[in-house]
């Protein structure tokens, strides 16, 4: 097999003179505009990054088609397969929980790199056409870290098109990707091949387990439910009612399973959530909001934003005085602040008095890399509506 880390097989690429600053902040992303001119084989996995005196001062990830031309791994330290095989180890170790995001990308120092676990199956996301070609590295470390039952590629991620690799699926192992796991002493079923991005949403586990704390005695609306997972904590938790909101049929069916399964009761409705708040005449003690990413990029952080308010404001109305709320933005583009104004308009449209009980964000098998703080999506306040 072709050693992609040998010398003849990586690509060179020379920085742009004046363009020192890109490398001084360790930024991992470093974009075409920063590069002089680059040799070597188009396919390369792997390049290394020279500046003015032929220094090396970068290598990383190579992608001869995304913008994002070099994701750097280190900077002026030689990049080896033991290297990568160290970084994934030391991501792996940290996570103890049954379903953990094993490795998170720019976070764990691994650009373009996703692993969740379910129990017995691994989830992989790669983002990057030089990580794709290192496929079987992934899997041999993987393999012998984690011994998984299969490792799933989830191939559906849009940046995959720019990529250019295939959005099929692909299966490494045996039997079917659907399994069960629990978190917090709950069971769920996750279907990565059928459900949304790897299946389950890691990140919000501790929001998850705040829900259970909340919840006692609560009349609960779970807008947004994907499988339910938010209400399910809450049913735990002793709420007096949880009714789950969701576009898909499929995430619906799949969360009455998850409430059976607990031996918990809910109620389900596939909907719009954007009508169901402005039509429901019902009032709830607890209302759980947490929306898909609107803003896809920069561009749409206007629109965004109005869909943020809109679907606040309503639930806001919805909420008895007294009653609680979580609200969430998982969109990279809006930052807390501009979340946060966000919130305040839709209180103030929708005549009510709240306050933040707290900020709320992604659990910590998402970490941020402070060198790449894009990695950061998630956010959210817990609120209490007083009157
Ligand atoms: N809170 C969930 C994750 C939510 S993901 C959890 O903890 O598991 C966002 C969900 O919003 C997805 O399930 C998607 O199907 C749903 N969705 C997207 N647009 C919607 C809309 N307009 N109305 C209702 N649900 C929508």
């Amino acid at each position: 097999m072709t050693d992609l880390f040998a010398p003849e097989n990586r690509r060179r690429l020379s920085l742009k003179p004046g363009k020192e600053r890109v490398i001084a902040n360790r930024h991992p992303w470093i974009f075409a505009g920063a590069i002089a001119n680059e040799s070597g084989p188009a396919d390369a996995a792997i390049a290394d990054l020279f500046d003015a005196r032929g220094e090396r001062i970068a290598s990383g990830l190579y992608s001869q088609h995304s913008q994002i031309r070099l994701r750097a791994l280190t900077f002026g330290e030689e990049l080896t397969e033991a290297l990568i095989r160290n970084r994934m180890q030391q991501a792996v170790k940290m996570r103890l929980t049954p379903g953990a995001r094993l490795i998170n990308a720019d976070g764990d120092n691994l650009s373009a790199l996703v692993v969740d676990r379910y129990n017995d199956v691994l989830v992989v996301e790669i983002a990057n056409a030089g990580l794709e070609r290192l496929k079987p590295l992934v899997i041999d470390t993987l393999r012998e870290l984690l011994a998984p039952r299969l490792i799933y590629f989830k191939n559906d991620l849009p940046v995959r098109r720019t990529e250019q690799l295939p959005a099929e699926n692909e299966a490494i192992g045996e039997g079917s990707p659907s399994t069960t796991f629990e978190e917090n002493g709950l069971k769920f079923e996750v279907d990565p091949a059928g459900g949304q991005k790897t299946g389950f949403f890691l990140d919000q586990r501790e929001n998850r387990a705040m829900a259970r704390e909340l919840a006692r005695g609560r009349r609960m609306l779970n807008l947004f439910s994907y499988t339910g997972a938010f209400g399910v904590f809450a049913a735990a938790g002793g709420a007096s009612s949880v009714d789950n909101v969701d576009i898909s049929a499929p995430a619906i069916e799949q969360a009455k399973r998850h409430y059976e399964i607990n031996g918990l009761k809910a109620s389900f409705q596939v909907a719009d959530a954007f009508q169901f708040v402005r039509q429901s005449r019902d009032r709830y003690d607890f209302v759980v909001c947490d929306p898909p990413a609107f803003a896809k990029n920069r561009g749409d952080v206007d629109r965004a934003a109005r869909g943020y308010k809109d679907v606040n404001l309503f639930s806001l109305k919805l909420v008895q005085a007294g009653g609680v709320m979580m609200t969430f933005s998982c969109s990279g583009h809006m930052s807390l602040d501009l979340f946060q104004k966000v919130i305040f308009a839709a209180a103030l449209d929708a005549g009510r008095r709240v306050s933040i009980v707290r900020r709320l964000t992604a659990a910590p098998d998402h970490p941020v890399s402070l060198y790449c703080p894009e990695g950061e999506y998630l956010k959210g306040f817990l609120l209490e509506v007083r009157e």
